[in-house]
């Protein structure tokens, strides 16, 4: 349906504007000052409209497990995520609600869920998943998480000679699964689209690596993985193929325009000079970095290098939430640390940016979403310029990065639908999802996980780490 929303206030290169912006269909069409008013009105006043932001990596069935873990880091918290599993649809289906509507009320109008699969429920999994994300209208990429190791074998062995378990699923069976989801679930034009996303070089084969390649050139789909999270992953991909992992992937073709990498905590100046090249894109995933102890991704050097940069909250066990502008406000001010060259440091336009355009460009939709801009589909935010939190008037943007910003959402439009208002999803009833959220869990506490133990002392080993 065709609405303007009038006086509103817009970021322009040289600061900001009032103008009005008409939307037909799905589209924005056009953008001026005092426009004829045409369709439905919405009153544009003291409010910003921002381009939606894209949650470029999170793992939505996550949700049960916030607040959970205690602090670990990685490869031993993975072990703690998997020993308590989400095994039921309704679940999966209840947290992509629940991802989606934090991202929503915090900026964002697409999500990339890597998902994480119940086993032996695999297109039932993606099925419940995109069915919560039609439901309350967000735009959403599927990257099902596949893998074909065991967990024990991302952790680098140094001489251990450890005994692996072969893992239940081969490459060809992850890839069978892969193509099926692809035909069954692949609406970009609807807003739904599936990526290949294996985990990451430490817990797939070649084959799985070389696979997913292949499907995403015959189906013409983004792709995504996980990439030197941990510096126990830099030393695995040495012990695995006598180079960095970004070489790895480079050599067998798995960079491109369409690829998305998250984490990139541990590149050298060669791997940053490739992803250039290749003109792959970071996903910058800062919170969950501090929580597992990761490291400090060096994404002022990305920038300087020419990399896109896009930010995500990451599964909500490791962030522990999936509110988008607290990981752009941590993402932005943390590499002040990192460098003396205040001229480097991120200012809070050009984080708004790398949010939505940076965003749009990792999910090879930057000519469509990102900006805005007339012909762009329209994924736009509306913020309510007179909320506590952004008073007093100073610079909505700046307050709006690098402040505390609450319920400021006012609206959300995805693909020109108003799925927002109010600060409330219109589609959704908000307070029955609280409810179910509440009737699906409980106060368990700290989880206890045997297979912790079972790998702590190979951790400890190989992180160069006293004792056991
Ligand atoms: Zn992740």
């Amino acid at each position: 349906m065709d609405f303007t929303i009038q006086k509103v206030l817009i970021l322009t290169d040289t600061g900001y504007r009032t103008v009005d912006i008409r939307i037909e269909g799905d589209a924005i069409a056009h953008i001026a000052p005092d426009l004829e008013a045409r369709g439905t009105i919405v009153n544009g006043a003291n409010k910003l409209l921002l381009p939606g932001f894209i949650n470029a990596h999170t793992h939505s069935s996550e949700m049960w497990q916030r607040g959970l873990i205690s602090p670990y880091p990685l490869e031993l918290w993975l072990t703690q995520l998997y020993d308590c599993p989400v095994i039921n649809l309704e679940q999966i289906y209840l947290s992509a609600l629940g991802t989606a509507a934090e991202t929503l009320l915090s900026g964002g109008t697409c999500v990339v869920d890597h998902l994480v699969l119940i086993p032996g429920k695999e297109l039932e999994t993606v099925e419940a998943t995109i069915r919560g994300y039609r439901e309350i209208g967000i735009r959403a990429f599927i990257g099902p998480l596949i893998y074909d190791r065991a967990l024990d074998a991302g952790i680098p062995d140094e001489g251990a000679n450890r005994e692996i378990e072969p893992f239940y699923w081969t490459a060809e069976q992850n890839l069978n699964f892969l193509q099926a989801a692809i035909e069954k679930f692949h609406r970009p034009e609807e807003g739904i689209g599936i990526m290949t996303a294996p985990t990451g070089m430490q817990l797939c084969s070649d084959a799985l690596f070389k696979g997913c390649i292949e499907l995403s050139d015959r189906y013409n789909l983004c792709r995504h993985t996980h990439l030197l999270e941990t510096k126990a992953q830099e030393k695995l991909a040495w012990e695995k193929y006598g180079c960095t992992a970004v070489a790895y992937l480079d050599r067998i073709g798995f960079l491109s325009d369409r690829t998305s990498l998250a984490h990139c905590v541990w590149l050298n100046d060669e791997d940053i000079s490739l992803l250039a090249k290749t003109r792959s894109t970071v996903v910058h995933n800062p919170l969950s970095n501090l929580r597992l102890g990761s490291g400090i991704a060096p994404v002022l050097k990305y920038r300087q290098a020419g990399v896109n940069v896009a930010f995500g909250c990451d599964g909500t066990a490791s962030s522990d939430g999936q509110d988008m502008l607290e990981a752009i406000k941590i993402g932005t001010m943390l590499h002040n640390t990192t460098d003396f060259e205040y001229r480097n440091w991120i200012d809070p336009k050009k984080a708004v940016k790398m949010a939505a355009l940076g965003g749009a460009t990792g999910i090879k939709l930057a000519d469509k979403i990102g900006s805005l801009e007339v012909g762009k589909k329209a994924d736009l935010v509306l913020y309510d310029l007179t909320n506590l939190s952004l008073l007093p008037r100073t610079d909505p943007v700046g307050l709006l990065i690098f402040g505390r910003p609450t319920r400021v959402v006012d609206s959300v439009w995805v693909n020109g639908d108003r799925i927002v208002a109010e600060g409330k999803p219109t589609r959704i009833d908000i307070e029955k999802l609280r409810q179910d959220l509440f009737q699906y869990s409980d106060w368990t506490g700290d989880t206890k996980s045997s297979t912790t133990q079972k790998m702590e002392a190979h951790y400890r080993h190989v992180m160069g780490l006293p004792g056991s």
